[in-house]
């Protein structure tokens, strides 16, 4: 594999290669699954494709480039490309990604894929239809290394990053899927730490922008609290939405929860939101699970109050989904209801977040590579 490979991921390269100024050591372990040998056509990048087509007429680049980044077309849908040549790009790029199963919740608005990775990891990615907007639900890495008590991802571990084209192909995937609907907005909270992938997360959100044309204010990064990520984060994609899993407002019960917070504490993390919002000027989101009789109670929303003013945070509260590893169960929507509204008291602005999918286990947290056995 060379130094330019797009997919270079070694055992060391656990976290993200320009991130070595924070190690996370003990929390992210090596990458368990084989990266893909060959690239994709869309980790490639224009000056690359050009090469590869080297004697090609010029204008081919652009076909090609296009096809590939604004269509999202695999070699065999390129019409308008020669026979001759889309068969030697088939044969140099597999694709990203081979669906292995799609999954349509009850009331049809919801579509789960599972795909297979080059190398035999899993990922999953989620297509939510709203009458006014199509989000997808976008995974980051196989697996997880961040290990949050009650989230399925994290309970299993983490497997390896994905690649510019295994994250990109997830969104042409789903827009194609959303047709004729249009598919408006990306989130960045399928399975894995987007924050500790940080440099392919930041050219997926290049392309995303720039050849699919979905703007950057669409486009919402969920992190855990990756401090110095999401420094470099602000300064990199000012106007890209940043939600933030707070969960807990005090150390010692966040800790359990996220235990990322051991290294990066609560008093950290709020000063790394202010900074983003004096510096963005957009409002970062604080995403707040909420789990019955562990952080619903009135103390929990006077304190969480507190931080959400400081941080001029928007609330962002998600019942709890169940996940197998966690035996704790979500706050009932009652529950809910009050909570929302002593933070709205306390003039915070909040909203509830619908629960859709969870019929086919693609609702928060739920994502876990279990194929063919999900109900
Ligand atoms: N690693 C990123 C993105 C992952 S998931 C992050 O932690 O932010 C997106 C959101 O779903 C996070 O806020 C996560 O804490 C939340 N979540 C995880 N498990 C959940 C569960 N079982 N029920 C509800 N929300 C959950």
């Amino acid at each position: 594999m060379s130094a330019s490979d797009p997919n270079a991921q070694s055992a060391s390269d656990t976290l993200d290669p320009g991130a070595q100024d924070y190690d996370l050591g003990a929390l992210s372990g090596a990458a368990r699954a084989p990266v893909p040998k060959r690239p994709a056509l869309l980790d490639l990048d224009r000056d690359a494709v050009a090469a590869f087509l080297g004697d090609e007429p010029r204008f081919r680049t652009d076909q090609v480039w296009t096809a590939v980044n604004e269509k999202g077309q695999q070699p065999g849908q390129m019409s308008a490309i020669p026979l001759k040549l889309r068969s030697r790009l088939e044969e140099e790029f597999p694709p990203a990604l081979t669906p292995v199963t799609e999954q349509r919740s009850g009331d049809g608005r919801t579509t789960k894929w599972l795909f297979e990775l080059n190398g035999g990891a899993q990922v999953e990615t989620v297509l939510m239809r709203y009458r006014e907007r199509a989000t997808v639900c976008v995974s980051s890495q196989a697996g997880c290394a961040m290990a949050c008590s009650f989230c399925a991802t994290g309970q299993a571990g983490f497997e390896r990053h994905l690649t510019v084209a295994e994250i990109l192909e997830q969104v042409h995937r789903a827009r194609t899927a959303a047709e004729p609907q249009r598919l408006s907005n990306i989130v960045f909270m399928g399975m894995g730490e987007p924050l500790a992938n940080l440099e392919r997360l930041f050219t997926s959100i290049d392309r995303i922008t720039t050849e699919i044309g979905i703007g950057s204010r669409k486009i919402t990064v969920s992190t855990v609290g990756l401090v110095p990520a999401m420094e470099r984060f602000a300064e990199a994609n000012g106007q890209v939405g940043l939600a933030v899993s707070l969960h807990a407002a005090n150390d010692e019960l966040r800790s359990e929860l996220v235990p990322l917070n051991r290294r990066y504490p609560i008093a950290d993390l709020m000063n790394a939101c202010q900074m983003i919002r004096a510096k963005t000027g957009r409002r970062v989101s604080f995403e707040w699970a909420m789990i019955s009789g562990v952080n619903d109670q009135p103390g929990d929303a006077k304190d969480l109050i507190r931080l959400a003013r400081k941080a001029d945070a928007h609330v962002n509260l998600i019942p709890l989904n169940d996940t197998p590893g966690y035996p704790t169960t979500g706050s009932s929507p009652q529950q809910v209801k009050a909570f929302a509204k002593l933070l709205r008291e306390g003039g915070v602005n909040v909203t509830i977040r619908s629960t859709m999918g969870d019929d086919i286990d693609a609702a928060c947290g739920q994502l876990a590579n279990r194929g063919e056995q999900a109900k």
